[in-house]
C-alpha cells in the first residue's frame, strides 16, 4: 500500500520566492500519476518536498496516512529517479545496483538476488559488468531505474528521466517505464513537460501552472477537449 496525499502543500524559497501554492492531490495506491506544466511552474519542487529533499513550507504531506513533512528521506520508503541517472562512473553496473544495498549492511546472496532479479527486468543481464561510459543512454536510465528497483521502495518518484535521450529511446524508454510499473506494482509519480508522455503513460495528470494545480483528471478527459 502507498497513498500519497498532499494536503494545502505550499513551499516558499528563503529567497521569498512561493514555487507552490496550496497545492492538493490525492494519489491513490499503485497510481501513475503525472505532473505537467511548463518550465518554472513547481513540478520539480513538488517532487523534491515528496521525496523530503526540500522542506514543506506548510501543508501536510501524507504516505498511508502518517505525516512524513518531518521524516528523513532514508525513512519515507521511496526512490527518485533523475534526469541526469547521477550513476557513479567508476562503478560498474552490478555495484551501482547493489551499492544502496551494501550501506544497509544486506548480504551477499540477497543483494545479489535482487540486482539480478532488477537486471532481468531491465534486461541488463549482459551489462552488468560494465562501467558507465561504456553504456548507451537508454541502458544507463535502465542502471538509474534498477538501482532504484533493488531497494522495493512503495514509491517511485522520476524528475524527467527521459530528457536526455532521443526520440526513439524515448518511446522505447515510455513502454518500459509503464511495464515496469505494473509489474512492480508500486505508486508512480512522474513530472515531465512533454505532453505525449503524460497522455500516454499516467492514469491522472496533475496541470500545474505558476505554483498552482490548474486540473487533475484523466488524460481522455484532458485532451479529448
Ligand atoms: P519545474 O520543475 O516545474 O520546472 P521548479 O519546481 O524547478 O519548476 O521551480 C519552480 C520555481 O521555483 C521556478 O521559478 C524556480 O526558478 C524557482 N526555484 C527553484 N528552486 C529555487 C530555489 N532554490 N530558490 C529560489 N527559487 C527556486
Ligand atoms: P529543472 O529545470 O530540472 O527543474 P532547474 O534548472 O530549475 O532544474 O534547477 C536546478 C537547480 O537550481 C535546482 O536545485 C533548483 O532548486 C535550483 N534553482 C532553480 N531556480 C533557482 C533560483 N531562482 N534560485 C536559486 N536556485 C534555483
Amino acid at each position: 500500500m502507498a497513498k500519497v496525499q498532499l494536503k494545502d502543500i505550499c513551499k516558499s524559497y528563503d529567497n521569498g520566492f512561493n514555487a507552490v501554492k496550496n497545492v492538493n492531490i490525492d494519489i491513490e495506491d499503485k497510481e501513475f500519476i503525472v505532473l505537467v506544466g511548463p518550465s518554472g511552474c513547481g513540478k520539480s519542487t513538488t517532487l523534491r518536498m515528496i521525496a523530503g529533499l526540500e522542506s514543506i513550507t506548510s501543508g501536510e504531506l501524507s504516505i498511508d496516512g502518517k505525516i512524513v513533512n518531518d521524516v528523513e528521506p532514508k525513512d519515507r520508503d521511496i526512490a527518485m529517479v533523475f534526469q541526469n541517472y547521477a550513476l557513479y562512473p567508476h562503478m560498474t553496473v552490478y555495484d551501482n545496483m547493489s551499492f544502496a544495498l551494501k550501506l544497509r549492511k544486506m548480504d551477499k546472496a540477497e543483494i545479489d538476488k535482487k540486482v539480478q532479479a532488477a537486471a532481468k527486468i531491465l534486461q541488463l543481464e549482459n551489462l552488468l559488468d560494465r562501467k558507465p561510459k561504456a553504456l548507451s543512454g537508454g541502458q544507463r536510465q535502465r542502471v538509474a531505474l534498477g538501482r532504484s528497483i533493488v531497494r522495493n521502495p512503495k514509491v517511485f518518484l522520476m524528475d524527467e528521466p527521459l530528457s536526455n535521450l532521443d526520440a526513439k529511446l524515448r518511446t522505447e524508454m515510455r513502454a518500459q517505464i509503464s511495464k515496469l510499473h505494473k509489474d512492480l506494482g508500486a505508486t508512480f509519480i512522474y513530472v515531465t513537460h512533454d505532453q505525449v508522455e503524460a497522455m500516454t503513460m499516467g492514469d491522472r495528470i496533475v496541470v500545474m501552472k505558476d505554483g498552482i494545480v490548474q486540473q487533475i483528471n484523466q488524460p481522455k478527459v484532458l485532451y479529448d477537449n
